[in-house]
């Protein structure tokens, strides 16, 4: 690979697309650093006249930003990053963080820390605050999105104020990798959070915005951070609710003595997440068995008497939802019936990169079709792929007691809770065209009485908030592709399990 080339700015301010892009700012045959990225772009330093590189500021810990320094003792450069960025970089902590287990974790903080790292980094750069080199004043301004603790660095040069602002914008009023907002599964809180540091950021005055990755903004720039916090907002909203001013609807149970609801005669919820469908032939069908919920099962087998489960049922794939199955299997010899889009990150969680797995494999007894029909005792389901919070998600109805029960998981649920939904986002494989609208579609379609969701919630079925829900996931779309550089939710938001698995590799390549 050929080392990159100096692009100037201004005098003796270069750019150099590295991994990232790298900004250095000479004074006399001294120079500081904007990011390092491979650290390749040192070799082209003399030929700048630049003898000495004496600091280098990282606006954020990501990977591409600092690929070069990782590992790397007794560098002849300060290095400094943003407070509150030691857990990222300092090295104690960043192998803490890849050695603690990652099953049954929801989304990370950030989706790119080092594999390694920076020995002697100093995490000094005041939130709203500055570091003087000579009499040069540098400035930082909080910026998150790209991680909590993201800063933007100013300073002037030539009489121009100059601001780099990492990953906090790219060109175009949109954003580098758009996914990495999203600090967890289900709300806006990284959305939030970058909409004001960009407010903060277009508060300043600037002759030119030099962003990460993508070209500098010279034209403007104040008007596209403005264009920039409208979809930032935008994509907030999209994380709000999902069927506004719709009841929650909830059927009323009737109260067990052990503590389960009784939905109806033959259908009960018990603990956290779990149902029981009884069959007259005295047999169970256990929906979304939780290891957490065990003991609530058993209490509820106890007081129904002569009752046997011998079926498991699952409506995704996320821990909570399915990791009793082994230990039922066990005791009860209960078989486990899976959706393959379920079964398929059940079936080897390990090297599966997805959020709120289980830590260990979970097979099943026997899979459904993909579409169809499913009987079981008295009771004949239709079965479908039903993708939404996660693609790993199906959906199941069957008639019980002359009511039409849709078994929904977490994709939908009543308004007040969470907003109505379990949240979209990239690392939960969420999808609006491809999944919460046809499984909205499904839902009008196939009409139910009741929807029996996770988390002990069930309610009665209202058109309404479905074709509300197809309304909300196209204008969420589109707000999610506004802030993509290429306009392409593929390329530019759904990636993040390709960077994932990317980033141990993503230093080898680096300056010494
Ligand atoms: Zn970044
Ligand atoms: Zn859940």
């Amino acid at each position: 690979m050929t080392d990159p080339k100096p692009i100037e700015l201004l005098p003796s301010l270069w750019r150099f697309e590295d991994t990232c892009n790298v900004y250095v700012l000479r004074d006399g045959d001294r120079a500081i650093a904007i990011d390092f990225g491979s650290g390749r772009w040192m070799a082209r330093l003399p030929e700048l006249g630049i003898g000495k590189l004496e600091h280098v500021f990282l606006t954020h810990h990501h990977t591409d930003q600092c690929a070069g320094l990782l590992g790397k003792a007794d560098l002849p450069f300060a290095v400094h990053a943003p407070m509150g960025e030691e857990a990222f970089l300092e090295p104690e902590k960043v192998k803490a963080y890849h050695s603690a287990p990652w099953y049954g974790r929801g989304c990370p903080q950030s989706y790119l820390v080092p594999p390694e790292g920076i020995p002697g980094v100093r995490c000094n750069m005041d939130w709203c605050g500055d570091i003087f080199w000579g009499n040069r004043r540098i400035r930082f301004v909080l910026t998150p999105g790209h991680g909590p603790y993201a800063c933007s660095v100013i300073l002037d040069q030539q009489g121009r104020q100059i601001v780099f602002c990492g990953d906090a914008a790219h060109d175009g009023g949109t954003l580098w990798q758009p996914f990495h907002l999203e600090w967890d599964h289900y709300t806006g809180g990284g959305a939030l959070a970058a909409w004001e540091g960009i407010m903060r950021l277009a508060g300043v005055g600037m002759d030119l915005l030099c962003p990460s990755h993508g070209p500098v903004i010279d034209q403007k720039p104040a008007q596209a951070l403005q264009l920039l916090s409208r979809r930032l907002m935008d994509f907030f909203k999209a994380k709000g609710s999902v069927c506004p001013g719709e009841k929650d609807r909830y059927v009323e149970p009737v109260i067990r003595p052990s503590g389960a609801k009784e939905v109806l005669p033959h259908l009960y919820q018990f603990g956290g997440n779990g149902y029981l469908l009884v069959s007259s032939s005295g047999e169970a069908l256990i929906v979304d068995p939780c290891l957490g919920d065990v003991s609530a099962l058993k209490a509820l087998l106890a007081e129904l008497g002569n009752i046997r489960p011998t079926a498991m049922a699952v409506s995704h794939y996320h821990c909570d939802h399915c990791d009793a199955i082994p230990a039922l299997r066990d005791r009860y010899g209960a078989k486990a019936w899976l959706h393959p889009k379920i079964a398929e990150p059940l079936a080897d969680p390990e090297h599966t990169i997805m959020p709120w797995l289980p830590p260990f494999p979970i097979h099943p007894d026997h899979l459904w079709p993909e579409e169809g029909a499913w009987r079981w005792q008295e009771y004949s389901f239709a079965v479908s792929h039903w993708p939404g919070q996660t693609w790993g998600h199906c959906v199941f109805m069957a008639s019980v007691d002359g009511q039409k029960v849709l078994f929904g998981g977490d994709s939908f649920q009543p308004a007040s809770r969470w907003s109505g939904t379990g949240g979209f986002c990239a690392y939960n494989k969420s999808r609006f065209r491809d999944g919460y609208i046809p499984s909205a579609c499904l839902a009008l379609e196939w009409s139910p009485d009741i929807i029996a969701t996770g988390h002990g919630t069930f309610y009665r079925y209202a058109p309404s908030q479905f074709r509300k829900i197809i309304r909300w996931a196209e204008s969420a779309e589109k707000a999610v592709r506004a802030l993509c550089p290429s306009g392409d939710l593929e390329k530019d938001y759904c990636i993040v399990h390709d960077i994932l698995a990317q980033n141990a590799a993503l230093r080898r390549d680096s300056w010494a």
